[in-house]
């Protein structure tokens, strides 16, 4: 039965020198001298007497250092690539927990297959699972002591063998790594593979870029620099975020936007564990629906990049991105109109729960959105003196509010120093005439689209995350444009 698996794993995972699937230096960017170091290994496959003539240490074991993600596995293949050899991979984690003997027994058969061939590179991914220090960390594992000695055995049986074999291994823990697993001619090599500095991840997403569809106006240097810390993987990553986000908006080709959307994306957070209940997600899925539908529906707001009810570490409630309107972000200067449509856009969360769940059925997802609300009423009120009550506007004109950075920080405390109780009272009252009549509003519109409102948040249900695009095809369904509703 074990056998079975080991032979599993060990040809599941061959590639190399038989064509498809084959990789090669130019398919791992970023990290050029780790290529440089390892073009040595491909030397010695290539011409194994010449570099036996030439006296230099032949390349038995090398150790790749260095985060996950960022190429070590890629650069181990393309390695046998390059070389023309076969690839054997394993990853030492998946048989620590086995029972004892079958970790052992894995290792010999890797090694038994990859003999069979010419020439071939071993990958141990992992390493550490199996390489730490023996006796180290307590009672000890004999499973992975037995492992890490079949190893061992391995490395040092190379020479009375036919084929030629180098082993690559991967590690982020090289401190932790068994002192036998890096004696001299053992994993006497390291090489480091970083995480891509600008260049790097410039070159490492035209790799990626490469296969798909690019439009014209695609500037991978701007994503670069957005991707600080980010390794290969995660570049790829947003790449292929972006070909599905242009693929979604049936855009033939992926353009600049989408890599930024995909960007944003990621950066939004990595996604939780946690798993919501149905009846939990669709109160997030209403609220962020409502919002969504609003921002779409009024002329001055930046329109929905992506609407999202799909927890994440920085956001567990979901969230809305909109697009970045560089000129409103800088200037810093808003119209009333634009605060109004603000305005009833983050009601819109609370009034769409309210219109499918009833007043008396609210909860308190709404909490960070009722304070923006508030603090939206606070700069139209006190700040700009936009009121409809000709006293109170020009009465409470130019008060000094202390707010956070506005429609950022949600914590907001408007007590201007010099202003009279009565007049405080005024305002106050004026405030929450603002946030009921455009809570009426919100309400109002949101009911009259009741149909489209419910079948944004059916699609949030079923996808979790939605792009612009997918929003407006709801709406389309529903006879309804964008823009389309006009606030006095
Ligand atoms: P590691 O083995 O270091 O954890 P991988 O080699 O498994 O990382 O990387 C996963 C994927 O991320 C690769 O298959 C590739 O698509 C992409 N990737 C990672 N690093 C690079 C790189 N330096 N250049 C191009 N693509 C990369």
């Amino acid at each position: 039965e074990f056998m079975k698996v080991a032979a599993k794993v060990t040809s599941g995972d061959l590639v190399g020198g038989k064509g498809q699937g084959k990789v090669m230096f130019k398919d791992v960017a970023g990290i050029g001298e780790a290529k440089v170091e390892l073009m040595e290994v491909v030397d010695f496959f290539k011409k194994p007497e010449k570099f036996r003539a030439s006296g230099s240490r032949i390349p038995k074991g090398v150790l790749l250092v260095g985060p996950p993600g960022t190429g070590k596995t890629l650069l181990a293949r393309a390695v046998a690539g390059e070389a023309g050899v076969a690839f054997f991979s394993i990853t030492a984690s998946e048989f620590v927990e086995m029972f004892v003997g079958v970790g052992a027994a894995r290792m010999r058969d890797l090694f038994v297959q990859a003999r069979k061939e010419k020439a071939a590179i071993v990958f141990i991914d992992e390493l550490d699972a199996v390489g730490r220090k023996r006796g180290m960390g307590g009672s000890g594992n004999d499973e992975r002591d037995q492992t890490l000695n079949q190893l061992l055995s391995e490395l040092d049986g190379f020479n009375n063998s036919k084929s030629t074999i180098v082993v690559m291994a991967a590690t982020n823990r090289p401190d932790v790594l068994d002192t036998a697993l890096v004696r001299p001619g053992r994993f006497d090599r390291k090489v480091m593979v970083g995480e891509p500095d600008v260049f790097g991840r410039e070159e490492v997403l035209e790799v990626h870029a490469s296969k798909v569809p690019l439009g014209d106006d695609v500037d991978l240097k701007e994503v670069a620099m957005g991707t600080m810390g980010y390794t290969g993987a995660g570049l790829a990553n947003i790449v292929n975020i972006a070909a599905l986000i242009a693929a979604k908006a049936k855009r033939a080709n992926v353009m600049q936007a989408d890599l930024m959307s995909a960007l944003e994306l990621q950066t939004m957070g990595k996604l939780t564990d946690d798993h919501y209940s149905i009846s939990r997600q669709k109160r997030l899925a209403v609220h962020e629906a409502g919002c969504a539908l609003l921002t779409e529906l009024l002329p001055t707001l930046e329109k929905v990049e992506l609407v999202t009810i799909v927890p994440r570490e920085n956001e567990p409630e979901g969230q809305i991105r909109f697009e970045y309107n560089a000129a409103r972000t800088i200037c810093g200067t808003f119209t009333r109109q634009y605060l109004t449509e603000q305005l009833i856009m983050v009601l819109g969360g609370r009034a769409a729960e309210e219109l499918t769940y009833g007043p008396d059925d609210m909860s308190t997802i709404n909490e960070a959105a009722l304070t923006r609300a508030r603090e939206i009423v606070a700069k139209m009120v006190m700040t700009a003196g936009m009121s409809d009550v000709k006293e109170i506007s020009t009465r409470t004109m130019a008060y000094p509010v202390e707010s956070g950075s506005f429609l950022k920080d949600a914590t907001i405390q408007f007590v201007p120093q010099h202003i009279s109780s009565a007049t405080m009272n005024a305002a106050d009252q004026e405030m929450l005439r603002l946030l009921q009549v455009y809570y009426a509003e919100a309400k109002h519109i949101l009911h009259e689209n009741r149909a489209c409102l419910d079948a944004v948040v059916q699609k949030l249900l079923d996808q979790g995350t939605l792009v612009g695009s997918e929003v407006h095809e709801v709406m389309d369904q529903h006879g309804l444009r964008q823009s389309e509703i006009l606030i006095s």
